[in-house]
């Protein structure tokens, strides 16, 4: 009996060990932080593929901006269907135009993915100035939505000197890019940000601040508290230089050239797709307040706004899922 007694002691302890290890395997968490695609990414992963996640996120990121989508490097496809004026395309490129015409078309060109060559003229990215007035005329001549034309396997510029440019919207597609890769490993939950746009995977409740227009970037003026989403942040803080007293900002108005000016500083949209909660917030910064909250619904999205008034404006849904930290701003409900 005692013998008994003791070999299932031994087998108890021996599972006891097996679980404790296999828990602390499924809940192995793993933290990752690089620069790609002119901004931070950070990642945080829970679960068994954590380590190799981290490693497949960096390389997907990497590749995704310097072989397909940035405007600047000579090895990317867009800078080729940029310097050849057009050319085949097929697969997820086609996919991610087709959204981004969308876009531009529905949001009546508030939102352009051709303003690559007024956005080299001011040149945020690197030293930027305000453009020569001559030189910004003929640029915004040369770019317009409405001459990129999509076929069956081939994108054909009406004007050879149009620029695309997927800066309003690279961040969001490397978001569902790395969606579809954690989505068949096995991770509980991930926090993964590149830029403005967050993508939040798992069954857990997020909590996402959304950033003080004024203050440094650890600086929130209310927490979103929601489910599995991508939110995407336009805000005209990121990018942006005084000259004569003046702010100048990245995010153009495509019919002046100049930045867009409505009363806004930020813009947020929730969305399960990644490319269009990036382009939605983009589009919505331009278009202002009203006309934004009508586009991001008629997407399927919601948009929340924060405002030169310190209004923070959103629909009705949104009481229950936004928590005011800095009481110098409202919250407007429409
Ligand atoms: P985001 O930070 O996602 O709002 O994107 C801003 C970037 O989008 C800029 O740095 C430009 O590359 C590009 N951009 C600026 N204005 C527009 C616009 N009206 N439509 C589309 N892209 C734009
Ligand atoms: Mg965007």
């Amino acid at each position: 009996m005692k013998k008994v007694l003791s070999v299932a002691a031994v087998i108890l302890a021996v599972a006891l060990v097996a679980f404790l290890a296999y828990d602390g395997i499924a809940n192995k968490e793993t933290s990752t932080d690089f620069f790609s695609m002119n901004t931070y990414v950070t990642a945080k992963l829970v679960g068994a593929d954590s380590d190799e996640c981290a490693e497949q996120i960096r390389s997907l990121t990497e590749k995704l901006d310097t072989e397909i989508l940035s405007r600047t490097s000579p090895s990317s496809y867009v800078f080729k269907l940029n310097s050849n004026g057009g050319g085949e395309v097929d697969g997820k490129i086609k996919e991610y135009l087709t959204v981004l015409l969308n876009v531009s078309q529905k949001s009546g060109g508030a939102f352009d993915f051709t303003l690559g060559g007024v956005s080299d003229l001011w040149n945020f990215g690197a030293e930027p100035s305000v453009p020569d007035e001559t030189a910004l005329k003929d640029a915004l001549s040369h770019s317009g939505y409405q001459k990129i034309q999509l076929e069956e396997t081939a994108v054909i510029y009406g004007d050879k000197k149009a620029v695309i440019d997927f800066g309003a919207a690279g961040k969001g597609i490397a978001l569902d890019e790395i969606k579809s890769l954690l989505s068949g490993k096995k991770i509980k939950s991930a926090v993964v940000s590149v830029g403005g746009s967050v993508l939040l995977m798992g069954e857990d409740e997020f909590t996402v601040g959304i950033r003080n227009p004024s203050g440094n970037s650890g600086s929130y003026i209310a927490k979103l508290n929601i489910p599995e989403f991508c939110v995407s942040t336009s805000g005209s803080y990121e990018q942006q230089f005084e000259k004569d007293g003046e702010v100048f900002h990245h995010i153009l108005n495509p019919e002046t050239g100049y930045p867009a000016n409505n009363g806004l500083l930020s813009v947020t949209v929730l969305s399960q797709s990644g490319i269009l909660s990036d382009a939605l917030s983009t589009a919505c910064f331009v278009l202002g307040q009203e006309k934004g909250m009508a586009l991001a619904k008629e997407f399927g999205c919601h948009a929340i706004f924060v405002t030169e008034n310190k209004e923070i404006i959103a629909e009705k849904y949104a009481v229950d899922i936004i928590e005011i930290t800095d009481d110098s701003y409202t919250l407007v409900t429409r």
